[in-house]
């Protein structure tokens, strides 16, 4: 299946130049001039990566980032013709893969964007800690073989502790990563899904998979007598 990419921009002239070149190197294309009609082409679905200007009229590139991180992690490469320090870093703090600053060469944005696509890949291997499978692609969670049913929120959380695994997550990185950085409520939060998930996952199967690091955070850490696979 084609790589299909949306590009988000509303200079007509920088359109007409990545359409074709895009195309040209086997790529789908779809387009939106202006922010809603981004996020708009985004939610009705198929889109692998997005290229998104940061000066658009009416919401921003910026704006249009912090939207599609609430509901995905497809990968994003910020384009501006400004070389404001500013909007380097909003963006990536908003959880741009990547920033390219106009003009630029073709060859370099077939470059970042294949670097885009392959940490994107490697973020959806299967992985596994002990006897749970976490499937990140297909959005399944198994126990020895066993599928356990998990909410969104659930599934991101154990996703994030298996990913990190042996490394202590504060509560603080958690609701960053899990609820974004402009999350508001409680820390504790935290704490009520990871008794979510030891309801799910530990109750039944008599195993305490996560671990609390008092006045720390949590994390999974395998247990002796199990080995790397
Ligand atoms: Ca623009």
């Amino acid at each position: 299946m084609k790589t299909t990419v949306l590009i988000v921009e509303d200079e007509r002239e920088i359109r007409s130049f990545l359409e074709p070149e895009l195309r040209h190197e086997g790529y789908g294309t779809a387009t939106a001039v202006n922010g809603e009609q981004a996020l708009e082409r985004f939610r009705a679905g198929g889109i692998d990566l997005v290229l998104l200007d940061i000066l658009l009229p009416g919401i921003s590139g910026i704006e249009v980032l912090r939207r599609i991180r609430r509901q995905s992690d497809v990968p994003v490469i910020m384009l501006t013709a400004r070389n404001a320090t500013y909007d380097k870093v909003s963006a990536l703090d908003q959880g741009a893969d990547d920033y390219l600053v106009k003009p630029f060469e073709i060859e370099e944005l077939l470059a970042r964007m294949r670097a885009a696509l392959r940490k994107r890949k490697q973020k959806l291997r299967p992985m596994t800690f002990e006897d749970i499978a976490l499937d990140p692609d297909a959005r399944s969670v198994k126990v020895s073989g066993e599928e356990v049913e998990l909410s969104a929120k659930e599934f991101d959380l154990l996703r994030l502790l298996m990913e990190n695994q042996g490394v202590v997550l504060s509560r603080d990185r958690i609701v960053d990563r899990i609820w974004g950085a402009d999350y508001v409520g409680d820390q504790k939060v935290v704490d009520v899904y990871v008794r979510h998930l030891r309801t799910k996952l530990d109750d039944p199967f008599g195993r305490t998979y996560i671990t609390t690091v008092r006045g720390v955070g949590y994390t999974m850490k395998r247990q002796s007598g199990y080995e790397d696979s």
